[in-house]
């Protein structure tokens, strides 16, 4: 049992950890795995190769990843002068920006978790493209690449699929992270991201997957159980400066990572997972340390963590699982699919 309070470096924020509570009768909703039957192909997909999509446009028959601009953008050049405001302290601005859509490959019903290593360096490789692209438009301050998995997480479309919104605003938590990185670096002269990398290869418990120049690891201050970090060793502010054995040995870690949380609960785990890059601002970003952040938003199998008094109303996270138990129930999985067992 740990009952404590955790410093979380990258937010600046305590973490309240209370591994007990994890034990409380639970009377929240109930998920249930209702992945349909899965097809290779979809005639209804938007997102499959040779499908129409609602803007009208015709998908390629492509046969690797393919990348398009969102049909829904949150941001983009398209985005309607805002209309004047009167006088008051209130301010608004157009939404321009870029906003992306990435297919990881044409087969509808191969999550990330499935797919062979050589097809999620490929995946990668596509990702620093669409950074480099991206990244040098004007007006672009971010570029923020994610991927909702699961129906718990929103997501109605099951073709795997990340999205990337270019922005002319640095998201929240990627500005807090650039500001505890930038006063760590001024003040210890150190990269605080190496910090925390060493840290947890010190303690060796919450290291989940490990290979060459990357590693996965529950980050001590977890605020969700399975928290999951992966990241290169070596600090790079965006994963356009990876190297391409970096990028292998990411993807591999990454694989792992995945592979480990499918078959924790033989169920497509649900996530968010999303990169944390640097800002394209002008700004000096040394001790930004590029990585992967996969949260989900379940305790247990069909189990929901309900954001709620703490976490929406205070604003600091209570973790009700210790960061440790849930590295090594990650740990005792094994690293082949459950389902490549299922269909070989
Ligand atoms: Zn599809
Ligand atoms: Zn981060």
């Amino acid at each position: 049992m740990v009952w404590e309070e955790r410093w979380h470096p990258l937010r600046r924020e305590w973490v309240v950890i209370s591994s007990h509570r994890d034990r409380r009768p639970w009377q929240g909703e109930i998920v249930s795995d209702t992945a349909a039957a899965r097809v290779a192909y979809d005639p209804t997909c938007y997102l499959c190769p040779g499908n129409t999509r609602v803007s009208g446009h015709r998908n390629p028959a492509y046969t690797g990843v393919f990348a398009f601009d969102n049909d829904h953008p949150c941001v983009g050049p398209l985005a309607t002068e805002p209309a004047p405001f009167p006088a008051s302290v209130y301010q608004n601005r157009r939404a321009n920006g870029g906003s992306r859509v990435v297919c990881y490959s044409p087969r509808h019903d191969l999550s990330l978790a499935e797919l062979p290593q050589a097809s999620i360096v490929t995946l990668l490789a596509a990702l620093q493209d669409e950074f480099r692209e991206l990244s040098s438009q004007p007006e672009v301050r971010h570029v923020l690449m994610f991927e909702n998995k699961g129906e718990v997480v929103g997501v109605s479309n099951p073709h795997p699929h990340c999205q990337i919104y270019a922005t002319n605003f640095v998201f929240r938590t990627i500005e807090l992270e650039a500001e505890a990185s930038a006063t760590y670096l001024a003040d210890h002269g150190r990269v605080l991201f190496a910090d925390i990398l060493d840290a947890e290869a010190a303690d060796g418990r919450r290291i989940i997957a490990s290979s060459g120049d990357a590693v996965a690891f529950v980050p001590y201050f977890a605020r969700y159980a399975y928290e999951t970090f992966v990241a290169p060793r070596a600090t790079h502010a965006d994963i356009a400066e990876l190297s391409p054995s970096e990028i292998s040995d990411l993807a591999a870690v990454l694989r792992e990572t995945l592979i480990r949380m499918d078959n924790l609960w033989q169920m497509p785990f649900p996530y968010v997972m999303a990169l944390h890059q640097a800002p394209v601002d002008g700004a000096d970003h040394d001790g930004f340390h590029f990585h992967i952040e996969i949260h989900t938003p379940l305790r247990k199998p069909g189990l929901l963590k309900y954001l709620a008094g703490p976490e929406i109303g205070g604003g600091n996270f209570l973790n009700d699982t210790a960061p440790e138990d849930k590295a090594a129930e990650l740990r005792a999985t094994s690293t082949t699919h459950y389902r490549s067992r299922i269909i070989a």
